[in-house]
């Protein structure tokens, strides 16, 4: 047993998590291991962001043969990785133009400050408006967490940026309503994640964009949770038919390793002229090595094919523990972002289903209070994937047994 304690954490750590109880200390894959030695199967992927599983080989060489060469510079000298990374997302985008940061957060707030910053430079300072949705998610900076669309997350953080408007998600007749020539930019997620996993409407993204169109506004996608191959394109946005003006991408690009990027077309991106904006960190030559290599690996056929295979088999797996145990009333997502919705008896208690889940040797998320939801390593193998859910269905037999 290690020395480090489980109880340190709230001796010593802020309160803002409430971690589980175990504390993992190493991972192969999609299995990872505690300080007791248990095993567990990785359905959680640290919330969408371990696409290629733990400790995959190709990366762990990319980091540890980068770390062994220059691990920083600053932004005064750019690197090989960051110009190899930032040509890698413009060629296998919509993008022209790359900006580099650390975070999901970082990436949003980018692209806000760029939407508003562009609307300055080409309109006037009264083009600020920015529409977002209800129930989306886009950080916990300030700015990030004014346009997201769970007011909790905002409360008592005051004052906050202002002219953000919420909108309710998928209703073209509201957003219609709300467009205006003051409307900068519009922020939305293809698929909410946090949210409860919902994805766009077929016609809503399309909308957007036409509506952005009319009023000169520009359209901002958030994709950090659906970028990388999640949904088994490598960008949401390429299933929605819709391109953006601009796009962010975080949690899988790195595969684990912090690093994002906010992408966008030449003449947007000008807007970020000299000294606008920068990161210490962004682009930094480790994050950019391990996210050449992610890219390399997720941006080929089969591993984007493989997605939809693997999102079948889970969710027939699913399907079948629903309905055996009655518990889900709708699958839901894309590709392997999936979102088990639970049926009315069972709302607001997804966290129980989490909980047992654990204890069985499974990792899920929850999205929401009556929403679990899966995001496997994107290569996750068939046996990890039947292992897992016969582990799930346990933990779903022991909630279901506790309710009587
Ligand atoms: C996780 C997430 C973010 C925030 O990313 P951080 O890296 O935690 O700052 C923003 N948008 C979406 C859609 C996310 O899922």
């Amino acid at each position: 047993m290690s020395v480090v304690s489980r109880e340190w954490y709230e001796q010593y750590m802020m309160p803002n998590y409430a971690p589980a109880a175990l504390v993992p200390v190493r991972g192969a894959g999609s299995r990872v291991w505690d300080q007791a030695g248990r095993e567990y199967v990785d359905f959680a992927g640290g919330i969408a962001v371990t696409a290629l599983g733990h400790a995959h080989p190709a990366l762990v060489a990319a980091l540890t043969e980068q770390a062994g060469k220059l691990w920083h510079t600053a932004n005064v000298l750019v690197t090989e990785p960051a110009l190899e990374l930032a040509r890698r997302l413009v060629e296998a985008t919509f993008a022209e133009k790359v900006f580099f940061c650390n975070s999901g957060a970082e990436a949003n707030e980018a692209a806000l400050k760029l939407a508003r910053r562009y609307a300055c430079d080409h309109t006037g300072v009264d083009k600020d408006e920015i529409l977002a949705f209800d129930n989306a998610f886009h950080g916990r900076t300030l700015f990030t967490v004014s346009a997201g669309g769970q007011p909790n997350y905002r409360e008592n953080f005051g004052p906050l940026p202002g002219s953000i408007t919420h909108l309710p998600f998928n209703d073209i007749g509201a957003l219609e309503a709300a467009f205006s020539d003051r409307v900068c930019a519009v922020i939305v997620e293809p698929l909410q994640g946090e949210g409860g996993v919902v994805a766009a409407d077929k016609d809503f993204l399309p909308a957007i964009r036409r509506l952005c169109d009319q009023y000169q506004a520009l359209m901002i996608l958030d994709e950090v949770q659906t970028g990388v191959g999640r949904t088994g394109f490598l960008y949401a946005y390429q299933a929605f038919d819709t391109v953006p003006d601009i796009l962010t991408t975080a949690k899988g690009l790195g595969g684990g390793f912090p690093v994002a990027a906010t992408l966008a077309r030449t003449e947007v991106a000008e807007s970020l002229a000299v000294g606008s904006h920068g990161s210490t960190w962004g682009g930094n030559p480790m994050g950019c090595a391990v996210a050449n290599t992610v890219l390399g690996i997720v941006n080929t056929p089969e591993v984007l094919a493989g997605v939809g295979q693997r999102r079948a088999r889970l969710e027939a797996g699913l399907r079948h523990i629903g309905d055996k145990h009655g518990v889900f009333a709708e699958l839901r997502g894309m590709g392997l972002l999936i979102g088990c919705a639970l049926n009315e008896p069972w709302q607001g208690r997804a966290r129980e289903f989490l909980q047992a889940s654990q204890d069985e040797g499974v990792f899920v998320l929850i999205a929401g209070a009556s929403v679990l939801r899966l995001a496997p390593s994107l290569i996750i193998p068939q046996d990890d994937i039947d292992e897992g859910l016969e582990r799930l269905e346990r933990a779903v037999a022991v909630v279901c047994a506790g309710k009587a």
